[in-house]
């Protein structure tokens, strides 16, 4: 079995994953504290993961069934994420590896994104389309196999989490945005508002700065009593601003690879109608469960399987990376 943690922004996660890739425990503590702040604080997250990590591996253990003799190989993620906090499962990963003899893997953590849909008992196979949409990332990404992804259209500036997030900071609800502005919208009219999508950005890029400051002038037009009466129309017609530009995205991308199978990934993934809105692209999709599409360690361990792993002393040198798409195909 794999003993996988996850530690790169404010999601304590650690997990045990069954060698035919069934999940045996995938145990989560997020951070509430970051709400009052409207974001994670990186201090403050590497601080309250080495608070909670050590209690989090119990848990993952105690719920598989198992202790460290049934662990075969351990796996952290490396990178990207806050440096402070991804050390923080480094650290302990090592530890862990080293005094029972183990081998660690490392993984990225777009990777991991990807590898939930490797999840047993009803993997989806490669070759498709995986729209990866997190906090951090907005990527349109071609995977043929099970350890790497090529890039075929990235944002060009914030990620489709971050403008979640902001748009819900600009209406007042609480952090993390996402799910929150969800909420909010259920109640409201989508097409109450008219915001741009980003249709004139070519390819397979996306855009999200246009939308972002179109919310923002549309707040200071109504002022504060209409948009406090409107916010439910705001939030709906703004979500679906977003599923629009993202469902169009990956209808291009189902184009050009010629693709009929797609995926989504990474905390957007989470979003209603965002699944519902690509459940109507007519290809063949596959979405994982909502707790695999935000940060889990579940689907650390299930890109796990597929890298190489590190024996000791070896690993003893693996450092945390804050940025970049590493170790992609
Ligand atoms: P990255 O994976 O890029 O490093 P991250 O790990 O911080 O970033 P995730 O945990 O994958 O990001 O996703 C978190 C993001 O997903 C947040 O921006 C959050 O608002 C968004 N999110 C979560 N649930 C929903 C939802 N139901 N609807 C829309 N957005 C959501
Ligand atoms: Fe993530």
């Amino acid at each position: 079995m794999i003993l996988a943690l996850e530690t790169s922004c404010d999601d304590t996660c650690a997990a045990v994953l069954r060698d035919d890739g069934t999940i045996a425990s995938n145990v989560i503590s997020s951070q509430g504290i970051h709400d009052r702040y409207g974001g994670v604080v990186p201090e403050v997250a590497s601080r309250h993961h080495l608070e909670l990590v050590n209690a989090v591996v119990g848990d993952a253990l105690r719920q598989a069934d198992t202790d460290l003799d049934g662990i075969d190989l351990v796996a952290v993620t490396q990178g990207p994420g806050l440096v402070g906090a991804l050390l923080v499962g480094i650290v302990t990963a090592k530890a862990i590896a080293a005094t029972r003899g183990l081998p660690l893997a490392p993984v990225d953590h777009l990777q991991g994104h990807v590898a939930a849909n490797f999840v047993g008992p009803d993997p989806f196979e490669p070759p498709f389309v995986c729209l990866l949409a997190s906090g951090g990332h907005t990527l349109l990404a071609r995977v043929e196999e099970y350890d790497g992804f090529e890039v075929l259209g990235r944002t060009l500036d914030d990620a489709a989490g971050e403008a979640f997030d902001k748009g819900a900071r600009m209406l007042g609800l609480p952090y993390p945005g996402g799910p929150a502005l969800e909420r909010l919208a259920a109640d409201g009219d989508p097409e109450a508002f008219t915001f741009p999508t980003a249709k004139n950005v070519a390819g397979l890029d996306s855009s999200f700065s246009g939308l972002k400051t179109s919310l923002l002038y549309a707040i200071r037009d109504l002022g504060e009593e209409e948009t406090a009466r409107r916010a439910a129309d705001l939030a709906a017609s703004y979500q679906s601003a977003i599923v629009r530009a993202l469902v169009d995205r990956c209808e291009r991308a189902l184009d050009q690879t010629g693709l009929d199978r797609l995926t989504l990934g990474g905390g957007v993934a989470a979003n209603g109608p965002l699944r519902a809105a690509a459940e109507r692209l007519g290809a063949n999709l596959h979405v994982p469960d909502r707790a695999l599409c935000t940060d889990n360690a579940a689907m650390i361990a299930s890109a796990a399987r597929f890298v190489a792993p590190v024996a000791h002393p070896g690993y003893l040198q693996l450092d945390a990376y804050a940025s970049g798409e590493r170790a992609l195909a």
